[in-house]
């Protein structure tokens, strides 16, 4: 049942992106990729249940075994390998593409905005997509688990263990990325945050800098978040690939009453 409020809050969401004239940013998290089959970090489903993140995507655990973390890495990519963008993906490309949001900042690696078609993506911790030597810098773009027989991959120039080129705990944000995304949350006139539980930090202070450079804060999000009643100038609660579709026919409506 659509309620009142449920309906106003769309055309409130739609009036601020429309105001921001192209000036918005996304912030998005691993709720949006859950539609997708990629099970959240946090939420105890599928391969978290069996692999504690905390400790197979900790950095000196992978430096001292990385075998081991490959057994969950061989799933985790196995996972990622075979989803496919949802509804939510493609209503952010389609923002993109009408001109109402510049740029994408993410703190997933399943390169899903990508594959939507989103353009201007910032990866806030990398992709699985590449891997990387730790010991030599050799890197293996768009590498696919069916291009080795046996796991871990190796480095072919110099034989170590490769690591998909995703920030594993302990390991700090990449330094780029970290200036890219400041700089287009600070810009921004309106941040849509999506699917995060804003408690992630500092992907968590991205909303925080649009606020104080006196930007507006959409949330949208099954749950409340730390970000809800307080940076936030606007929550809707709700699944990511039912409700950003809704904020685009709204904004389409606004645009065809002008
Ligand atoms: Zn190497």
């Amino acid at each position: 049942m659509r309620t009142k409020s449920l309906t106003q809050a769309f055309e409130h969401a739609a009036e601020i992106m429309l105001e921001a004239d192209g000036r918005a940013a996304g912030l998005t998290g691993a709720g949006i990729s859950v539609a997708s089959g990629i099970p959240a970090f946090r939420g105890s489903q599928g391969l978290w249940d069996k692999y504690d993140p905390f400790e197979y995507a900790e950095i000196n655990n992978f430096k001292k075994q990385p075998e081991k973390v490959w057994e969950m890495l061989g799933e985790m990519l196995a996972v990622v390998e075979k989803a496919h963008p949802n509804r939510a993906h493609k209503a952010l490309a389609e923002l993109e593409g009408k001109g109402l949001l510049r740029t994408l900042i993410t703190q997933n690696v399943d390169g899903l905005h990508q594959a939507a078609g989103s353009l201007e993506v910032i990866e806030f911790h990398g992709a699985t997509r590449d891997l990387c030597c730790l010991s030599c810098d050799w890197r293996w773009p768009d590498f696919k688990l069916i291009a080795v027989k046996n796991l871990p991959p190796h480095c072919q120039q110099c034989g170590a263990v490769l690591k998909p080129d995703v920030v594993f705990f302990g390991e700090p944000i990449p330094e780029r990325a970290l200036l890219e995304a400041t700089a287009a949350a600070e810009k921004a006139k309106v941040m849509l945050v999506i699917g995060t539980s804003a408690n992630v930090h500092p992907a968590a202070d991205m909303p925080i800098l649009t606020k104080r450079s006196g930007g507006k804060v959409i949330e949208i999000n099954l749950e409340l978040t730390p970000l809800s009643g307080s940076v936030a100038d606007l929550t809707i609660l709700g699944p990511a690939d039912q409700l950003l579709p809704e904020i685009i026919a709204a904004c389409e409506r606004l645009v065809g009453n002008e």
